[in-house]
């Protein structure tokens, strides 16, 4: 078939769906509803496509222009943002990937192909055209419908930044015209009214509304394909290409993978009061291996994420293996996942690291924190990525394989999730706050959108308890399943949950960029002197002398000898928290002190007849934030132990991990 005749052969099965669906749309209140019908043209790299998208204006404002996401353009040329951003283009001649628009119409009205216009809302790069904007010739009134039709050509870029093909093997995502999402001033905390539709940059990932996706994808016959949705029919067209339809709805994005090469894995979830879902596990010849460590741990976060926040209520669940240099590892989809697997993965070193474990857990995690409670990952990227760092790599990874991963070289070094998320924060801890649009971050923002707001939901957690927590994460997620959140809905939810301010914690850990760093600067231990001098008694006075002291305490103060203990407690970080303080003296006695940590020292004294033995600020590691707890304890007497114990395990496992990134990198 000509590119021509697909088109009308697609243009008709869509009109006739779209028809025989339109009055099932028109009760619920989905933004979009996409119907794509796309083909794989294997040799070119490329999918020629047609979209029929209906979108709801569910603000109470007019809507005069439409602006979609092209992010393939992102791979266009070395002019792109997305390019311009990483310093270089890794691309060849024929590697380049891109989205032509080849018409764009009302459906059954006007055709506005000629209104077709880039615009760059994020910089002032008139090369990028990652995003693209149409004035409509009406505008559209809140609550009404707009239906459009768009041809579509995408040529896939070799494998880059999760996209693209490597041999035979192919990652399809941000491959279709997709419309942004308008939000009305005050949704979100927006400020003013407007489309939501960020440009393609090298350090963020996306924002879309929930809606209904039918896609129709044909590929050469041998082709095995992964998708978005359920798979409604597979049809072999006789001329060594097949077609298959997916359908999937309460979802905002619609990804897919081919290769002929995938060896087909199924299982199936199941666990009492939780939905049953489906698991379609595509693995790459050779890493066999990952099968049962990859289906057991999806399986594990469908049942613990079930339990905690609620069911995952879609049928299915694929798991991609993507080819070797396919650089789509390790990503989310609706439905879909990305895992990354290495041979190397089998052998020492890297066998003492959970990696296959943890990157299943992360990404599945993601169904909830992104899939569910779709936040704008551009601008507010700790909502997905803090939520489910902490929930998955955190918390299910501690219920589900032991919690401390075994240094690489010596058994009895160990070290737990927490300690890792904070080997990798406190690099450099203070040159940006967590909240943050992505691509405006000094170093890379994933050191405080993962691992700072991971540290700082756990830090909540220890302050507010486990079960308080679970019952917030519940709500945020009942709350906003399929809609959109931003950071103050998670604060208000939190203090709805808890009846406690929290705003006073968010201004600086948020929202604010100092660091937390409470020490015990220093013990001191003084003998208490016997009284001696003139003192005065009724009305007379009378003296102690040196040798009445001696002779007394031979006699009967011999066991009673005072010590004036003072411990002393600093806050050298600028963020204020309370903290717990811990004091052991000699004869094993312990006394635990509160203090409000607002006063940059506080000194706590103690008579005791013994010394004290060591103070701990933060005995319980209920501060996951503090970023040196070298200095949390001291001891009178110093020893190997303690603090330099710590110190030098500390130095141990963030020089690790500093080899570790390089080496992957
Ligand atoms: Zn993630």
């Amino acid at each position: 078939m000509s590119l021509r005749n697909i088109y009308i052969y697609v243009r008709i099965t869509i009109i006739i769906v779209f028809i025989s669906s339109n009055t099932l749309y028109t009760q619920n209140t989905e933004i979009v509803n996409y119907k794509i019908n796309a083909k794989l043209n294997v040799r070119e790299k490329s999918i020629p496509g047609y979209e029929i998208l209906t979108w709801y204006n569910d603000s109470s404002e007019e809507v005069k222009d439409l602006q979609f996401h092209l992010y393939l353009n992102g791979f266009k040329n070395n002019k792109s943002t997305y390019f311009k951003e990483i310093g270089f283009a890794s691309l060849k001649e024929d590697e380049w990937g891109w989205i032509d628009i080849l018409s764009f119409k009302i459906f059954n009205g006007d055709d506005l192909t000629r209104r077709i216009e880039y615009i760059q809302p994020d910089d002032e790069n008139r090369e990028d055209q990652t995003v693209m904007r149409v004035i409509l010739p009406e505008s559209i009134k809140p609550h009404q419908k707009i239906t459009i039709e768009i041809e579509f050509y995408s040529k896939l870029p070799k494998a880059i930044r999760r996209v693209g093909y490597s041999n035979n093997f192919f990652f399809v995502c941000q491959w279709y015209p997709k419309i942004g999402v308008y939000e009305e001033k005050g949704k979100r905390g927006a400020k003013r009214s407007g489309w939501n539709c960020h440009q393609f940059h090298a350090s963020s990932e996306f924002y879309s509304d929930f809606g209904t996706f039918e896609v129709t994808l044909t590929v050469p016959s041998n082709f095995i394909v992964g998708a978005t949705g359920i798979k409604l029919s597979e049809k072999d067209n006789l001329n060594g290409t097949k077609t298959l339809s997916f359908y999937g709805e309460k979802i905002h994005d619609f990804a897919w993978t081919a290769d002929p090469d995938f060896i087909v894995f199924k299982d199936k979830f199941h666990y009492y009061g939780l939905k049953d879902v489906d698991i379609i596990y595509l693995c790459q010849p050779g890493h066999e291996f990952t099968v049962s460590s990859y289906i057991q741990r999806a399986k594990d976060v469908l049942k613990y994420y079930g339990l905690w926040f609620g069911p995952y209520p879609y049928k299915k669940l694929t798991i991609v293996d993507p080819a070797k240099g396919a650089n789509s590892g390790g990503m989310e989809y609706p439905n879909l996942i990305t895992a990354g697997t290495s041979y190397l993965l089998k052998f020492w070193p890297l066998n003492r690291i959970p990696f296959i474990d943890e990157v299943v857990v992360h990404e599945v995690g993601h169904q909830w924190w992104y899939g569910m409670v779709g936040n704008n990952e551009f601008e507010n990227a700790w909502l997905d990525e803090g939520l489910n760092t902490y929930s998955a790599d955190i918390n299910v990874a501690g219920v589900i394989y032991p919690k401390k991963i075994q240094s690489i070289f010596f058994n009895e070094l160990s070290i737990s999730m927490i300690d890792l998320q904070k080997a990798m924060y406190i690099v450099d801890p203070e040159s940006d706050p967590i909240q943050k649009f992505c691509w405006e971050f000094y170093n890379g923002g994933g050191r405080f959108y993962y691992t700072k707001a991971a540290l700082m939901l756990k830090t909540i957690e220890m302050h507010i308890g486990q079960k308080q927590m679970n019952k917030v994460l519940k709500a945020f997620f009942e709350k906003w399943r399929y809609k959109h959140p931003g950071p103050e809905d998670f604060i208000n939810n939190l203090e709805e949950i808890t009846g406690k301010n929290f705003r006073w914690f968010f201004n600086q850990v948020l929202y604010g960029t100092n660091e937390l760093d409470y020490s015990i600067s220093k013990i001191i231990c003084k003998r208490i002197k016997p009284a001696r001098g003139v003192f005065d008694r009724g009305n007379r006075n009378i003296t102690i002398y040196q040798k009445d002291i001696d002779s007394l305490a031979k006699i009967k103060m011999q066991n009673k000898m005072l010590f004036k203990n003072t411990v002393y407690v600093r806050r050298l970080g600028e963020v204020i928290f309370p903290v717990e303080i811990e004091v052991k003296f000699e004869n094993g006695e312990i006394i635990k002190e509160n203090w409000n940590g607002k006063k940059r020292w506080k000194k706590f004294e103690y008579i005791k007849p013994y010394k004290v033995e060591y103070a701990i600020v933060d005995p319980d590691n209920k501060i996951p934030l503090d970023i040196n707890i070298t200095n949390n304890s001291k001891m009178l007497k110093p020893v190997l132990r303690g603090t330099l114990k710590w110190f030098f395990k500390w130095m141990f496992w963030i020089q690790n991990i500093l080899e570790l990134c390089h080496f992957f990198s």
